[in-house]
């Protein structure tokens, strides 16, 4: 048994309170976190190492952007890309070409043991590239956020939703459905790798404009923030080489602890918005699942069609 299973053994019996994993490795467990929620540094490490089962299928092996929080939720948090010694032995550095050119070290990790030494690093966010590191110029995940403006109801977001599931059925393609742990909802589309990432893009775009034109009123695919009153963006435009989405699982860094969580389709009419879950409900999700959400996302070998 590797030191990883140990980890999950003891977190999965462990509970929100608890420090399910080796107290060596993270300090200052005790630390709040999340000022309004109690829930400490130690909360956060339990929780990553209680999900990681379901989590790191869509973590492990991507480049990774990390959301830091080294004061907490709602003192200064910042982003990091880029790969450094010391993040820990676990955390994987990858050479890629910059947009100016050079080359730099970005960062991902394999396994449970590099997720939470990047937790001890007080990374709360955690947010892939639709491409996994050895082919970074080869997407394999499509994402469409549906970003509702002030006063639009979650029903219309759900709605969004459903309507792009139901245009890729007609493609032939089946899609994957997450709260984002905001305000909104992620449509995920995994295909098999080939296409570049502006071919990707394109397709993420023909089919943003297609839902515009058949509802102006309720749609926007241009990231105009006058034109978006009222309506739903949705943003296909962080689909290219460098953008990231949260990924499945991941804390967010506001307040409530709220979880980005992937979801079967038929749970989508049951959930009541973007943050519906937070860290507590997300543990008891995770102790009690008996199958990905997500189930056969992996296996998956659709191919993009040209539109
Ligand atoms: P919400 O539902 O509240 O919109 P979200 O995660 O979809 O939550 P967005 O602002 O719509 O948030 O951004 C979409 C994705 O783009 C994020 O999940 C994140 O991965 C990435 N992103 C957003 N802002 C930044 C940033 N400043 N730096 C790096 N990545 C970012
Ligand atoms: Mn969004």
């Amino acid at each position: 048994m590797s030191d990883s299973d140990l980890n999950l053994e003891t977190a999965a019996r462990g509970r929100a309170g608890a420090v399910a994993v080796p107290a060596a490795a993270i300090s200052h467990a005790a630390r709040v976190v999340y000022p309004g929620s109690a829930i400490s540094k130690g909360d956060v490490a339990a929780y990553y190492a209680a999900v990681a089962r379901w989590m790191l299928p869509e973590l492990a092996n991507r480049p990774l952007s990390l959301l830091r929080c080294p004061d907490g939720v709602g003192a200064a948090c910042f982003f990091q890309k880029h790969h450094a010694d010391a993040l820990g032995e676990h955390v994987q550095a990858i050479a890629l070409r910059e947009k100016s050119g050079s080359v730099d070290d970005y960062l991902y990790v394999r396994d449970l043991a590099g997720l939470l030494e990047l937790v001890q690093m007080n990374a709360l966010e955690f947010h892939p590239w639709g491409a996994q590191v050895d082919r970074p110029d080869a997407p394999d995940r499509l994402v469409f956020d549906f970003d509702p403006a002030p006063g639009v109801p979650w029903s219309a977001v759900v709605l969004a939703a459903r309507r792009i599931r139901a245009q890729l059925q007609e493609l032939g393609l089946q899609s994957f459905v997450r709260t984002s742990g905001g305000k909104g909802l992620h449509v995920v589309l995994p295909f098999r790798r080939g296409p570049d990432w502006d071919a990707a893009k394109r397709f993420c775009e023909t089919l943003a404009k297609a839902m515009v034109a058949r509802h102006p009123q309720q749609y926007i695919a241009t990231a105009s923030k006058s034109r978006r009153k009222g309506r739903i963006f949705i943003d296909w435009l962080r689909n290219t080489r460098g953008a990231t989405s949260v990924c499945n699982w991941s804390l967010r860094a506001r307040a409530g602890a709220p979880v980005a969580m992937p979801l079967r389709w038929e749970e989508l009419g049951r959930v009541q918005g973007g943050a519906a879950f937070d860290l507590r409900k997300a543990l008891r999700r995770a102790a009690a699942l008996k199958r990905d959400p997500w189930d056969g996302i992996g296996t998956l070998q659709q191919v993009l069609p040209e539109l």
